[in-house]
């Protein structure tokens, strides 16, 4: 899903002050780059081309204001499962102490900001035996954003509920057609806040069926 990758680059660059990118332009760039580099499209089942569109500043210059210089680049990757364990499940943290973004801050921005800020939590995470961290609000620690750098998704007892986009939580291109298909097989969803105490009385009751995160790495 290019075009809808382009679009949320522009949303980002927005908020960091980046002048945007001609989604057209970085389309039939990535088309050239992929038909050039196709040999690197790895065949084996559980792994793919990982493609990632970057911008940085390059002003030669020390202080705090936008850049008047920027690169844009793509990156490619064959890559295999983002995580160690493979496709199979993973332990994660429930960290009350750190958090990632606060509404009003970068998170709806896919920028490295929010990885440097994410990265003490997963260390302490990574000590404990735990693969990633799960992130709860800033403000009240109490409602579930987001887990490691994907979206989270609890299908609790038939339901899939998945946390809004209310400005803290990164709008993943792949969080939608999740959505879109659990519609399609009638499985009712929910966007709505969701707090760590209700997962933990769902799973009490034996209503909590599946806990899942989604991201496209
Ligand atoms: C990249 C990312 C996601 C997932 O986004 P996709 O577009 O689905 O890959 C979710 N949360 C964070 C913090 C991310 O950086």
């Amino acid at each position: 899903r290019p075009k809808e990758n382009f679009a949320r680059l522009n949303t980002s660059a927005k908020m960091l002050c980046i002048p945007e990118t001609d989604p057209e332009f970085a389309l039939a760039a990535l088309k050239k780059l992929l038909t050039i580099e196709q040999e690197w499209i790895p065949g084996l089942a559980g792994t793919s081309l990982y493609i990632r569109p970057t911008i940085v500043a390059m002003d030669p210059y020390l202080g705090v204001r936008p850049s008047h210089t920027y690169r844009f680049f793509i990156i490619l990757s064959p890559v295999g499962a983002y995580y160690p364990e493979g496709f199979n499940p993973v332990k994660i943290w429930l960290t009350d102490k750190d958090v990632r973004a606060v509404r009003g801050g970068l998170g709806m921005a896919k920028t490295p900001a929010n990885y440097a800020a994410s990265l003490y939590a997963a260390e302490v995470a990574k000590e404990k035996g735990y693969t990633q961290v799960l992130w709860l609000d800033g403000v009240e620690q109490r409602y579930i954003e987001e887990v490691g750098i994907m979206n989270i998704f609890f299908r609790i007892d038939d339901t899939l509920i998945t946390p809004p986009l209310q400005g803290s939580i990164l709008a993943g291109i792949t969080r939608d057609p999740v959505i879109a298909l659990a519609n399609h097989w009638n499985v009712p969803v929910e966007e709505r806040p969701i707090t760590i105490d209700e997962i933990m009385s769902a799973h009490d009751k034996g209503l909590l069926q599946e806990v899942f995160g989604s991201g496209n790495a």
